[in-house]
């Protein structure tokens, strides 16, 4: 009977172990390939390119926390709101999707230091029959959001704007393109993105709400996110980010 006692808690004590090594970097390397989030209609972040690939600023960085975990990268394709319970129900280690990092966000996951900085922007289309220079310029309007962005949330605030929410922003300039809706407001580098490629819409203001991206982990996975932040800190000092910068912004 002391035997089995003596067994049974070192079951126990392996199976807690075990548990709270879940997604921990020895449990990804076992696995051979990391799993990251994202919501792929956000270029130059995350975008589907002509042969069908998701690639971006975002998925670079992912594939360089990849190399230095000597893992492969599968990136999950997921709607924007679907990222957070995703991560928190460990179908994914981490989110690279230009997420905002917000209050409310880190109560409910780890966020690494900032990795890039934006502001949202009002696109509309070039007839220059409406050019709104505020956000309350935009009320009794339609205004085209992807949902659960804090583009939604900063529309949401102002009453009287007819919001209207997509989960791709593909969808949200399609609105646009056909005059379903009289404006899109999305951050500004995918909003360039957007306009540069659809010469028929144009950015009509940026509104200043200071946010800056971080990389989310599962709340409380440390190891995680040392490691995130340490790789952060090399790919600036090694002047890789830099390039990336170059090559998706430039
Ligand atoms: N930065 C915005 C947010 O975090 C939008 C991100 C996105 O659409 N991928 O809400």
């Amino acid at each position: 009977m002391k035997k089995f006692l003596g067994l049974m808690l070192v079951v126990v004590l392996l199976l807690s172990i075990s548990l709270s090594f879940a997604q921990s970097l020895t449990e990804i390397k076992k696995r051979g390939k990391l799993l990251v989030g994202t919501e792929p209609t956000f270029p130059p972040f995350e975008f589907v390119d002509e042969k069908n690939q998701v690639v971006g600023f975002d998925v670079d960085i992912a594939n360089e926390l990849a190399k230095r975990l000597g893992v492969k990268l599968e990136i999950v394709n997921l709607p924007f709101d679907s990222l957070i319970p995703a991560l928190q129900q460990g179908k994914i280690d981490m989110i690279i999707a230009g997420m905002t990092i917000t209050a409310e966000r880190a109560k409910v996951v780890d966020f690494s230091k900032s990795y890039f900085e934006a502001n949202q922007a009002i696109v509309v289309r070039k007839d220059g029959k409406f050019e709104p220079k505020k956000l309350e310029e935009l009320a009794g309007k339609k205004v085209a959001v992807q949902l659960g962005t804090t583009g939604d949330l900063v529309v949401s605030d102002i009453s009287g704007i007819n919001v209207v929410r997509f989960q791709k922003f593909t969808d949200a300039f399609l609105e646009l393109q056909n005059g379903r809706v009289d404006a899109v407001v999305l951050d500004e580098a995918p909003a360039k993105a957007y306009v540069k490629k659809f010469p028929k819409f144009s950015i009509s203001a940026v509104v200043d709400t200071g946010e800056t991206y971080g990389i989310a982990v599962k709340k409380g996975n440390k190891e995680l996110l040392n490691f995130v932040n340490q790789t952060l800190d090399i790919l600036k000092s090694s002047g890789a980010y830099g390039k990336l910068i170059q090559k998706w912004f430039e």
